[in-house]
């Protein structure tokens, strides 16, 4: 009997579909050359922090524009599936390699590449488990982040499980807060109070319990979070504090409670 009970136990243990069960977030870190050069060709939004970097930017866009504007033209207004755009895009990856500012910027996003990795991994285990606790939700979904270059601010869920993650740290874990940010993108509903619990759970409660309450490196410990929703969120503080004292409801049902209780309509995702 004894055996029996042995036995049984080591199945329930080593059985692929318990272990399959097992929760987790995985991010994919990559780099998307064709995105890359989008970017640094063409993006209006740069950030002044590095006046080197935006000096590399725009002797990269110098070299490439008094070269090649059909090409560039083409890369930025035409349709990826024409055959002239694939033509224009693999000439302009050639020419682009002819750009040291080029080399420079493509190992700077390298680097910032590996650096996201690197503080991912290392908050993985604690993240985790702030956010299971947060949000009360069950976690197996694997993601694409494309890395873009830190002068380029960006932070973008682009359905599918694909993120896109650009700029630098303006503050203590900020690549990890924001993953995360963009990570519940793909649990929450659309809209207002969905973006608003996110960031709540994210920018808000994640952030300073990883960062300590010491922590002033993103300039502030309250309320942070996109500035159109600033009111919203401070509206559905009450809400939030009952939810994370007493209830044994998850965020997405809280999401529907809070829109239900106030009359809220929006389209679900
Ligand atoms: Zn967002």
């Amino acid at each position: 009997m004894k055996n029996m009970l042995l036995l049984l136990l080591a199945i329930v243990f080593t059985n692929p579909i318990h272990a399959q069960e097992k929760e987790y977030i995985e991010l994919q870190f990559y780099m998307d050359e064709d995105d890359l050069l989008q970017q640094l060709l063409f993006q209006d939004r740069i950030s002044r922090d590095s006046e080197k970097q935006v000096q590399a930017i725009q002797n990269f866009r110098a070299f490439m524009w008094s070269r090649y504007e059909k090409e560039l033209l083409t890369f930025r207004y035409g349709d990826p599936q024409n055959s002239r755009y694939k033509w224009c895009l693999s000439k302009i990856k050639e020419e682009a390699k002819k750009c040291p500012d080029y080399a420079e910027l493509f190992a700077q996003t390298q680097e910032r590449l590996e650096y996201c990795k690197n503080q991912w991994e290392t908050n993985y285990q604690q993240s985790f488990a702030i956010m299971k606790e947060i949000t009360r939700l069950h976690f197996h979904r694997t993601f694409r982040v494309y890395i873009g270059h830190p002068a380029v601010p960006e932070g973008r869920y682009r359905r599918n499980m694909t993120i896109c993650w650009g700029g630098r740290e303006y503050g203590k874990n900020y690549t990890t807060v924001y993953l995360w940010h963009e990570i519940m993108h793909s649990y929450c509903p659309h809209g207002l109070v969905g973006h608003s619990l996110q960031e709540l759970a994210a920018d808000n409660e994640l952030r300073q319990r990883l960062n300590g309450p010491e922590d002033h490196s993103w300039g502030t410990n309250e309320n942070v979070g996109h500035p159109e929703q600033d009111s919203f969120r401070l509206f559905m503080r009450n809400d939030w504090k009952r939810y994370r004292e007493a209830s044994n409801i998850d965020i997405l049902d809280l999401a529907r409670a809070i829109k239900k209780r106030y009359g809220i309509v929006e389209q679900t995702q």
